[in-house]
């Protein structure tokens, strides 16, 4: 990552105090006309450390949240979130790395995937799954999750895989990964 400005950390302190900051905030705190708060911003947003909003910038959640399987980083579009009985959010990378962490866990009490197509959260008994097809977003053998069979059925025709259920997928990649381990 590029070395930050004295400026961009000062706009990345006010952002920890106040979640979100306008344009007018920025330049009227750091000093700053309105044409360098907007390079400042642009070059914070592009580094992922703010997000944009309109008219101004919000506080983006903590620094990465790291995948409870495997320790990567996690991305929205792959997610996959374990909700524990005890109200704990744990967050994988991938459906890969969450029906894995599933697999270890006695305390769940519900899990989301993503809609690799939609983008939209669904349970993740609900969703199927494409197997070890050629696109690997993540962690490999990849699996995407998809809110429809049909949506999942056609996505194998261009890019391989097997399409399963939720149980079906959990066992293969249990199966798969302790193969490739012993
Ligand atoms: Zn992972
Ligand atoms: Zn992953």
């Amino acid at each position: 990552m590029k070395n930050l400005s004295p400026r961009q950390r000062e706009i990345l302190k006010l952002i920890d105090e106040k979640k979100d900051l306008s344009i007018d905030e920025i330049q009227q705190a750091v000093g700053i006309s309105q044409a360098t708060a907007y390079r400042e911003i642009q070059e914070l947003s592009q580094m992922g450390l703010v997000a944009k909003i309109p008219g101004g910038i919000s506080q983006i959640e903590n620094s990465p949240t790291r995948c409870v399987q495997c320790r990567g980083e996690t991305n929205a579009r792959t997610a996959f979130i374990i909700e524990q009985k005890d109200g704990e959010m744990l967050s994988a990378c991938c459906s890969h790395c969450g029906m894995m962490a599933l697999a270890n866990n006695s305390n769940v009490r519900t899990a989301m995937t993503v809609d690799f197509i939609h983008g939209k959260m669904l349970n993740v008994s609900q969703a199927w799954y494409v197997l070890n097809s050629n696109v690997v977003l993540c962690c490999s053998p990849s699996i995407l999750s998809f809110s429809n069979r049909d949506d999942a059925a056609n996505f194998t025709q261009g890019f391989g895989g097997e399409v399963m259920d939720f149980t079906n997928a959990q066992k293969s990649i249990n199966k798969m990964m302790t193969l490739i381990q012993t």
